[in-house]
């Protein structure tokens, strides 16, 4: 999708740093970390939310969580615990509007969230 920052990031044209891929999911490093694993991961393909992720089936709402759980496993965080997060809407503080998930781990996590 054109002006779509994640978009660029999936076809190479903005550079980040890349993770970790499968065939419809792509993770990268948040630009901005809020904990010392802090990653995203997107569908390959344009949805501008959760809702219309989910709403795509064919499991790819799992394979974007299946992707968030083995980076956290490969980079030694899932054993004292992870959270991953879709930001949906801007009540929430969702500014980019490419869904992704965000990985984060490596430090203890409060709750309620802000
Ligand atoms: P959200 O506020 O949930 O929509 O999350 C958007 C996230 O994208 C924020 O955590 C930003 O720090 C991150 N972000 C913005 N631009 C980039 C970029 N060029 N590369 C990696 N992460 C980015
Ligand atoms: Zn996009």
């Amino acid at each position: 999708m054109a002006d779509c920052l994640f978009c660029g990031i999936v076809s190479g044209d903005v550079p980040a740093q890349r993770v970790a891929e499968t065939a419809r999911a792509l993770a990268f490093r948040d630009i901005n970390p809020q904990a010392p694993t802090h990653v995203l991961v997107v569908p390959k393909e344009h949805y501008r939310d959760l809702a219309a992720l989910a709403a795509a089936g064919d499991g790819l709402l799992g394979e974007v969580a299946a992707l968030a759980h083995k980076i956290a496993a490969d980079e030694g965080v899932s054993e004292p615990g992870y959270r991953v997060v879709f930001n949906t809407g801007p009540q929430a503080g969702q500014t980019v509007f490419h869904a992704h998930a965000h990985l984060l781990g490596g430090r203890p996590l409060g709750w309620p969230p802000g």
